[in-house]
């Protein structure tokens, strides 16, 4: 992400916002015709415990997160603008920060949480829908 933004509500921001959440959705639809070739079957954007993870299979008690790279701060990809980003630092640190409570919530309440970088998805979507396969099915 080369674009610095200068202002928080500047229209920059809106367009990288938009760009990012595209892309996000595009891996988020990769990973679930992945699995639905495999035969998974999940429940998209349930309600449970308070949060409501990208996919949940509730027999098996398991919830899928897609970690979008930039908006949950992932180290290996992020390139949030150097100057002018005490905005897109704030942002992110509340999304990793909701991450965990969300897991944490989850799992108290018995939830296996799986969650995947979206550049996972990206370069190896294969093991990520065996390990999803793994949690499913035992
Ligand atoms: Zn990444």
């Amino acid at each position: 992400m080369e674009i610095q933004p200068k202002h928080p509500t500047s229209p920059v921001r809106s367009r990288i916002m938009q760009s990012v959440g595209q892309k996000d959705t595009d891996i988020e639809m990769r990973l679930r015709r992945g699995l639905w070739a495999r035969g998974l079957r999940y429940r998209l954007h349930r309600r449970v415990s308070g949060t409501k993870p990208d996919l949940t299979f509730r027999s098996a008690r398991v919830a899928i997160f897609v970690d979008g790279c930039f908006w949950h701060g992932c180290r290996q990809c992020n390139k949030a603008p150097k100057s002018n980003s005490r905005f897109w630092r704030d942002k992110i640190s509340r999304n990793r920060e909701r991450d965990v409570q969300d897991t944490l919530r989850l799992e108290a309440d018995d939830w296996k949480v799986l969650r995947f970088w979206g550049c996972e998805i990206r370069s190896k979507l294969h093991q990520v829908i065996q390990r999803i396969e793994e949690e499913v099915h035992p």
